[in-house]
């Protein structure tokens, strides 16, 4: 017999922890399932942990990041049943009733039923792929700043910063506050573009605060002695066992620099792996450059008992997450008997000057800091695309020459997306180089069709399944 409750929240981020204690407060049977140890999600990650253990880290990690102490805690002393260590690795939305989420928890895989999930999982790190992003020495911006908020670990040696967007401009500042002062920063953001410009000032007249700590961080960086080289197109990591000399262009010169340690950025994408597998619609978001799941402004998705809430929703931020995943779960609320037409009428009213602020500023930073063009098509045709079957630029370009028109059918010729990381890695560009040869449009070249389990299971554990 599987276990069942009211809602099952999936992801303990400021979205899951929000949109629990909006359900818990009504009274609904709401269980919250997160694979890590604590809640708080990539922002607020390990700040219990910190706060307790290693309250100097606070100062390195910035005010905003101390401040989520107080959601935790609010989340911890509310009425909600919080599963920390659980990985959901499928939800079956197949039955119109109800909801079934595969879980790993403690080492067993079991199943719960729910009369409604509502996905919180989060965003991820744009995959880069460049010459040489496989090599030792080489990880993404934000694999280093886990490291510090988990363990306090910070990178040592000649350390270099590329690509774009503020969480990478967030670590130089909180790496400069830790005293390890990088080499320097390889910026690929491009010049201002026009649909930033027109969006610039509804952001700074709504959202002045937010883009102030943006400017603080870019503040200390000029205030320190990191090199930071703008308008930087390509990017190539060299080495033999790891990680020696990173080449790049800036304008038309190819200028080198010795390196330890690269961290590479490019803004963040939404975690969509569940609602893909579980067949909620998605589609290709033009602006953000990445799939969105379809949902409605109450956070509905395609299916209806499956709503879905913050970055994994489409890239927010984690104000903006927080006060759509209340709305999200006051409709849920709703649906389930457990508030009326009219509360959810007035929190959309109140919520609405605050969300307006917010999508004006997450519009300015979606103009400002778009994509890399040499991220998005890599210009060399030996960089590796798929990290796990090691299949290159050339190789998916051959298989779109074949005829193949969707990366499934890619998938037969090469394997490319079906190794451990189940194309989290190779994705997005596989799409993009089939559509950069047939011009069909990211939506009609579609997606790896994702299939559960969306997290590593063993046999041995499906077997033990009830
Ligand atoms: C690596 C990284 C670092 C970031 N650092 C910062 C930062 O320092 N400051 C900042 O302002 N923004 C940061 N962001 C952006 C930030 O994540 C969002 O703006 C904000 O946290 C979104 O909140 P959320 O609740 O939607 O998602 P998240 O905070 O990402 O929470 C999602 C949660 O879902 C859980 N989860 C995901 N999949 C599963 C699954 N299958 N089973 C169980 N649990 C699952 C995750 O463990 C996570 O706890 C970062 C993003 C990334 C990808």
């Amino acid at each position: 017999m599987s276990d069942a409750v009211d809602v099952a929240v999936i992801g303990a981020g400021p979205a899951g922890m929000a949109a629990a204690a909006e359900l818990a407060e009504r009274g609904v049977g709401v269980r919250v399932y997160d694979e890590q140890a604590s809640p708080g999600g990539q922002v607020f990650r390990s700040i219990e942990k910190v706060t307790e253990q290693r309250p100097a880290d606070l100062h390195t990690l910035g005010e905003q990041y101390a401040r989520g102490l107080r959601d935790v805690r609010r989340f911890r002393q509310s009425a909600v049943s919080y599963v920390p260590g659980a990985a959901v690795w499928e939800l079956d939305g197949s039955s119109p009733q109800e909801v079934r989420l595969g879980l790993l928890h403690d080492n067993r895989a079991a199943t719960v039923r729910a009369r409604h999930a509502l996905i919180a999982t989060g965003a991820m790190e744009r995959p880069t792929p460049f010459p040489g992003w496989t090599l030792p020495g080489v990880m993404s911006t934000g694999a280093a700043q886990t490291l510090l908020k988990e363990s306090g670990l910070v990178p040592e040696g000649r350390v270099v910063l590329a690509g774009s967007g503020p969480l990478l401009y967030l670590f130089a500042s909180q790496m400069l506050q830790s005293g390890c002062v990088p080499v320097c920063i390889l910026d690929t953001t491009t010049r201002m573009s026009l649909t930033a410009l027109a969006v610039l000032a509804p952001a700074a007249v709504h959202a002045l605060p937010e883009l102030r700590r943006g400017m603080r961080w870019l503040q200390r960086i000029r205030d320190s002695s990191i090199e930071h080289i703008h308008r930087v197109t390509g990017l190539q990591a060299i080495g033999g066992e790891r990680l020696q000399t990173i080449r790049f262009r800036q304008r038309r010169r190819w200028l080198e620099v010795s390196a330890d340690l690269l961290l590479v950025h490019d803004g963040v994408i939404p975690n969509t792996w569940l609602a893909m597998s579980a067949g909620c619609e998605h589609y290709w978001h033009t602006r953000q450059q990445c799939w969105h799941p379809r949902i409605q402004a109450n956070g509905v998705s395609s299916h209806e008992r499956i709503s879905i809430a913050g970055d994994a929703g489409g890239i927010v931020g984690g104000d903006l997450a927080c006060i759509r995943a209340r709305l999200a779960a006051l409709h849920v609320a709703h649906s389930l008997g457990a508030a009326t037409r009219v509360e959810v009428q007035e929190a959309q009213n109140a919520a609405h000057s605050g969300t307006r602020k917010l999508v004006a500023l997450r519009h300015f930073l979606d103009g400002y800091y778009v994509p890399a063009a040499a991220f998005q098509l890599p210009e060399d045709d030996d960089t590796l695309v798929c990290r796990c079957e090691e299949i290159t630029v050339a190789q998916i370009k051959a298989v779109a020459a074949l005829g193949c028109t969707g990366p499934n059918q890619g998938k037969a010729f090469t394997r490319c997306g079906m190794g451990p990381c189940m194309g989290r890695e190779c994705g997005i560009t596989v799409s993009r180089l089939l559509d950069n040869h047939h011009k069909l449009g990211m939506q009609e070249t579609g997606y790896f069709r994702i299939r559960p389990p969306v997290k590593p299971i063993t046999v041995g554990q499906l077997a033990d399944l009830e």
